[in-house]
């Protein structure tokens, strides 16, 4: 993965492993729509590196471990004194352009391939925190990996969960086995919501659906704003006998 650090992510392969068939279909598909870049549309990538180049990663040696704001190698004024049900929280990034452009290409603009692209990014911020902050995560080393999922509304206008196809994709990139642990009840999208309506609907909104006993899990979600959906659903992993439940997102809103 460090080898491909300066790379543009996502070369705009509509079918791997393709047949001819398959391979005359994407070709017909690129003419008819080529792919471009999600955050300023350069034509042939699906993030050009000059975009890439725009984000503004957090060090993960000076992130508060509890939300992952880029604060410095403190618990941040927010968290302090606030429980928490996960050992440790990152965010690989912070919440600005290109981020957001990205974030919303792939879950509402029907760019379905940038799954490829978050769980690249989502890679490479988990690697770079146990390459340079290592000895801040030893507390828990996850042998698994989860989801936030999608709520069920959100499901539906979709047509699918997008951190479910990050998962899957992010899964042999960490080294871990991907557990599909929880489910989601409730009907609102929290972006809709203020931060007192995200708390309450993020208390008791998952139901565990694995069996995660003993697990030590990594959960990822795209973006953190209050942390309070990665807290909820580390609690009812923690509930159903998860050992223990640390955090990654691709960004942080801070
Ligand atoms: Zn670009
Ligand atoms: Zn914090």
């Amino acid at each position: 993965m460090g080898a491909r650090a300066c790379r543009p992510l996502g070369d705009g392969t509509r079918t791997a492993g393709a047949r001819p068939w398959d391979l005359l279909r994407e070709a017909a598909l690129e003419l008819l729509s080529p792919t471009r870049c999600a955050c300023c549309e350069r034509p042939g990538t699906l993030l050009c590196a000059d975009c890439l180049a725009q984000v503004d990663w957090i060090d993960p040696a000076q992130a508060c471990l509890r939300c992952g704001a880029p604060f410095g190698a403190v618990t941040c004024t927010e968290c302090r004194g606030a429980p928490s049900a996960l050992a440790w929280c990152l965010a690989c990034a912070s919440y600005e352009e290109p981020v957001p452009q990205l974030v919303r290409a792939y879950k509402d603009g029907g760019e379905r391939r940038l799954d490829a692209v978050i769980a690249a990014l989502l890679a490479r911020g988990y690697v770079r925190a146990w390459r340079e902050a290592g000895a801040r995560l030893a507390g828990c080393a996850p042998n698994a990996l989860a989801f936030v999922p999608a709520t069920g509304a959100a499901y539906r206008r979709r047509g699918f969960d997008h951190m479910e196809a990050v998962a899957r994709l992010l899964a042999p990139q960490a080294g871990l086995p991907l557990l599909d642990a929880l489910a989601k009840h409730g009907r609102s999208d929290q972006r809709e919501a203020g931060r007192e309506g995200r708390l309450a609907q993020a208390r008791g909104a998952y139901e565990v659906v694995a069996d995660v006993r003993g697990r030590h899990l990594l959960l990822v979600d795209d973006v953190i704003t209050t942390g309070a959906t990665l807290n909820a659903a580390a609690a009812a992993l923690r509930a159903a006998g998860a050992a223990q439940v640390a955090g990654l997102a691709l960004a942080r809103v801070w």
